[in-house]
């Protein structure tokens, strides 16, 4: 495999203002002063370019986006009661896209063994023509989509462990059988959504995935869920490509859930992924989504980097042994309808 892992990135990121606000460029900054105490941890640096259009609007209506961009040269101001935008932040928004989009091709190019793309606005909020809970555009989704139709894949897989459901995401693959997204997050939390009974419709029934969490939630639990059922179910569909979305706010530091995962539950979760991947030889790449404490967002991600370039432990299996067996139980039990390889 090719040379360096790779760090996507682009200073657009630290224009997109949004005032007094936790999704606050000092993220940003607060990443990259930790990342380079570290000497970024093998990672390249590498400048993402602005999204295009056509792949955009694969996912986002053009009115839409056209929307987002008059919004924004007007002064911007609040979309909704979370989600507010600057001049600034049509441009962040495009290379946050296009930073996505360029880690697939970085990745399936096999032009890097693992990348993270970095950048504001988050995105797995957004729907295709609503921008809500701090996301203008679906980064991960937009990957995802162009993975599909551009890049040709058949399967990718998508976990997201932010604390909060990626809503976006979910409906936009509703329906779809080839994408697998796996989603962990707190319950009861914003955007409300999520229940274990979202399993997808149509047929895409059973590759929507929701393991709803409560309030408490720690490293073994997060850990006992990947390993126990993301795992199994990247066994299962074999996906071409896995896509995390990487939200650092179910840290027990942040200030907008009550999770408790430390920067060690980051590491396990992402040597675990790097363990199912390296024997599937499917490619893996995250994509920043929140993550509000700002020390507790800088160490995880840097934990996350860690965890990417250092050499793989043969017993990547940390936590999990202390996951709450009613949780895994429940969760395995109600997938074995479309998934038989996960009957217990
Ligand atoms: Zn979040």
């Amino acid at each position: 495999m090719a040379s360096a892992p790779v760090w996507l990135e682009h200073p657009s990121s630290l224009n997109h203002d949004t005032g007094a606000h936790p999704e606050q460029p000092a993220r940003m900054v607060a990443i990259d002063r930790e990342l380079s105490a570290r000497d970024w941890l093998g990672f390249e640096r590498v400048t993402s370019p602005a999204v295009e259009a056509p792949v955009l609007e694969a996912v986002h209506p053009a009115e839409y986006v056209a929307s987002i961009e008059r919004f924004c040269a007007n002064g911007g101001g609040h979309i909704d009661m979370d989600t507010v935008v600057s001049r600034g932040s049509f441009e962040a928004a495009l290379h946050a896209a296009g930073g996505a989009v360029r880690m697939v091709d970085l990745l399936l190019d096999g032009d890097a063994p693992y990348v993270f793309s970095a950048h504001r606005p988050p995105g797995h909020h957004a729907e295709p023509a609503r921008a809500m809970g701090f996301c203008l555009f679906d980064n991960i989704a937009v990957a995802a989509r162009y993975a599909l139709d551009v890049r040709r894949l058949e399967r990718v897989m998508i976990l997201d462990w932010d604390v909060h459901h990626g809503n976006g995401t979910n409906d936009i693959f509703h329906s779809s059988d080839q994408v697998l997204f796996v989603s962990i997050h707190q319950s009861p939390l914003y955007p409300g959504t999520g229940p274990a009974g979202d399993v997808g419709t149509g047929a895409g029934r059973g590759f929507t995935v929701n393991l709803p969490v409560g309030p408490g939630a720690d490293d073994r639990v997060f850990c006992g869920l990947v390993d126990r059922v993301a795992v199994p179910l990247a066994r299962a569909f074999a996906p071409q490509l896995v896509l995390i979305s990487a939200g650092y706010d179910a840290h027990r530091d942040d200030p907008l859930a009550e999770c408790e995962l430390t920067e060690e539950g980051y590491a396990a979760m992402t040597r675990s992924m790097r363990s199912i991947c390296r024997t599937l030889e499917a490619p893996l790449g995250c994509v920043l989504e929140g993550g509000y404490a700002l020390g507790a967002l800088a160490s995880s991600v840097a934990a996350t980097l860690a965890a990417l370039s250092e050499p793989l432990p043969a017993e990547v299996d940390g936590f999990s042994d202390g996951a709450p067996a009613a949780v895994v139980g429940a969760a395995l039990e109600r997938l074995s309808e479309w998934w038989p390889e996960l009957a217990v």
